[in-house]
């Protein structure tokens, strides 16, 4: 089988694998092609992808000689009108809100996977690319809200008094959000979370940050250790809590998410002007719209002296290690697609597989996007 990888487009810095994967799937006798110069934003060369076993052609080679095509980001639809019926495409590509992409690989009679939907059971941790980058952006979004802050995130006793430490709430304490508590604890600020899953409660106390707690919020066994849709009454309560507890805060980590949906909003207009002016809000979940209704995908804005900023994906900021975790996700994956002779093994009986793969002959596989298609 021969493995393509594909350069990223836009501004997307990370690759989806570095060399010393490239070298690995060699060793289980796979061609990897790559695209020309597709590692340089990562700091990755051709000769090193060379060295690692590679070979480095034109995109056009890429798309046409390869068995299997991975990038990270979704491909645009002219670059799926381009693709054989018989590739296999291998991508992050948030099937359930690209339902048109979807629909195209349908109708292309494409084989898709999707890395954000990995099953999240054990033996699927060490694929888990939500997780890997969400704490890329958990660890990121700290250091955002420290460098915007103006001032100091520990406590400082001098000659010239004494300085407070900061005070920071994260909304979400999922991988992002108990990240951004490590972190932000580490750097010596005070910390509050909240979620709305009772069970994170012991994590957040144990990396030495205070629970807020909100009584009867609806939590679900069967929705995979994520949140669900919360009732009209309990998203009162909360919001009545978020609201006094950010008015005292300087910075907010913005982490809640339920999949498939837009963000719950959690930090409304009028929370935002009970806020110091000068503290931050890092949202990051505006691609998804956001946990703050003022925020701007990808964009900073200042009302009333707070900066809501918009960065949705931190990962591409830390382009080296973000594509050393997510390429090594990628290998545990592509290793139960690889025979022992380097061909394609497309095992559907595999939990991992037939979870990941969303569009195979021209059927939707994956479950949750198959409801999106009635
Ligand atoms: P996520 O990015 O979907 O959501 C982030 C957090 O936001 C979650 O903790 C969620 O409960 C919280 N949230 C959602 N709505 C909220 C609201 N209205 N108010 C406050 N908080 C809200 O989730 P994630 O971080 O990717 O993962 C969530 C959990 O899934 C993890 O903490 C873990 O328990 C589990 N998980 C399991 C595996 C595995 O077993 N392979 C892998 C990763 C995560």
């Amino acid at each position: 089988m021969i493995v393509g990888l594909l350069k990223e487009s836009g501004n997307e810095q990370r690759i989806a694998f570095l060399p010393e994967i490239a070298a690995r799937l060699v060793q289980q006798k796979v061609r990897v092609f790559v695209e020309k110069d597709a590692g340089l934003t990562a700091f990755q060369s051709n000769q090193l992808y060379e060295e690692a076993g590679a070979e480095i052609v034109s995109r056009e080679e890429v798309l046409t000689k390869s068995d299997l095509l991975v990038q990270i980001g979704e491909p645009s639809p002219e670059l799926v009108e381009q693709l054989g019926s018989d590739k296999i495409w291998l991508s992050q590509y948030n099937p359930l809100w690209n339902k048109n992409l979807v629909t195209q690989f349908l109708q292309k009679g494409i084989t898709s996977f999707s890395m954000d939907s990995i099953p999240r059971t054990s033996r699927a941790q060490a694929m888990d690319v939500l997780s890997s980058m969400a704490t890329v952006s958990g660890y990121k979004a700290v250091l955002e809200g420290a460098s915007q802050l103006p001032n100091f995130f520990p406590m400082f006793m001098t000659a010239a008094g004494t300085i407070r430490p900061a005070t920071v709430l994260v909304l979400g304490a999922g991988v992002a959000g108990l990240q951004a508590i490590a972190i932000a604890r580490k750097l010596g600020a005070q910390v509050q979370a909240f979620d709305v899953r009772s069970a994170v409660k012991e994590e957040v106390m144990s990396l030495g940050a205070r629970f807020v707690e909100v009584e009867g919020a609806k939590e679900d066994a069967a929705a995979g250790g994520y949140a669900v849709e919360q009732t009209e009454e309990f998203k009162q309560k909360q919001q009545q809590a978020i609201n006094d507890h950010a008015a005292k805060a300087d910075v907010v980590i913005c982490t809640a998410q339920i999949p498939g949906r837009k963000a719950p909003v959690l930090l409304p207009k009028e929370a935002v002007e009970r806020m110091k002016p000068g503290s931050v809000i890092v949202d990051l979940a505006a691609s998804s719209g956001g946990n703050c209704e003022l925020t701007q995908d990808n964009e900073t804005v200042v009302h009333h002296g707070v900066k809501i900023i918009g960065q949705s994906n931190y990962p591409s900021l830390m382009p080296v290690d973000a594509s050393k975790m997510y390429g090594k996700n990628v290998f545990n994956f592509l290793e139960l697609l690889i025979a022992d002779d380097g061909s394609l093994n497309l095992n559907f009986e595999d939990d991992i597989v037939a979870g990941t793969c969303i569009t195979h002959q021209g059927e939707v596989l994956n479950s949750r996007v198959k409801s999106l298609f009635g």
